[in-house]
Formats: C-alpha cells, structure tokens, sequence
C-alpha cells in the first residue's frame, strides 16, 4: 500500500504530537501513526524510536517505513498491530466493554 507525499508537519513533529496527544478528541479515539509504507506505528514507538524518526531520509525507499504520513484514528480494526513492536494498537470500539 503506498500513501502520498505528506504536506505540514514533518514526521518527527508528527511522532511528537502523537505521544503528546495519543487519543483524538473529541471522542478519545485512540491514535497512531500511518507510516509512508502504509505501516503503522504506535504511540510507545514513536516515542522509543524518535531519533530513528527523526533522523530519517526522505529519498532513502528503506526509511519510508520511519516517516508517518499522518497520524490517524483507530476506531475497530481490533486486529491492528504495530509494525515495529509488534503490540496491539489500542481500538475505540474493540475493547470489552
Ligand atoms: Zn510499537
């Protein structure tokens, strides 16, 4: 899946923001980052891993899995994981309730 060039905030702003703010409101749907490889990253990465975004070459095809696109809400996709460590990326309407 390929997603399109970004425009605004680069990606280290980006992963910033995420950790600053990992839930959207209103609403309090849980956030992570779309990756330019149409991965995705999760809050506790982005966060870990922040030099690595950071530090990243836009031209370099390998990298394009450490620049996020965008950062985007999880609303039910219980099944999604972060590409980088594996774990859960929490959902709005997957937990129990
Ligand atoms: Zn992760």
């Amino acid at each position: 899946m390929n997603v399109n060039e970004p425009m605004g905030p680069t990606s280290i702003e980006l992963a910033n923001l995420l950790v600053k703010e990992p839930y959207a409101w209103p609403g309090g749907y849980p956030r992570y980052a779309l990756m330019m490889d149409g991965g995705a990253l999760c809050v506790a990465c982005c966060k870990s891993e922040a030099k690595r975004i950071a530090d990243v070459d836009p031209n370099c095809p390998d990298d394009q899995q450490w620049r996020i696109h965008s950062l985007t809400v999880n609303r039910e996709d219980t099944d999604l994981t972060c590409d980088h460590c594996n774990n859960d990326i929490e959902s709005a309407y997957g937990g129990d309730e």
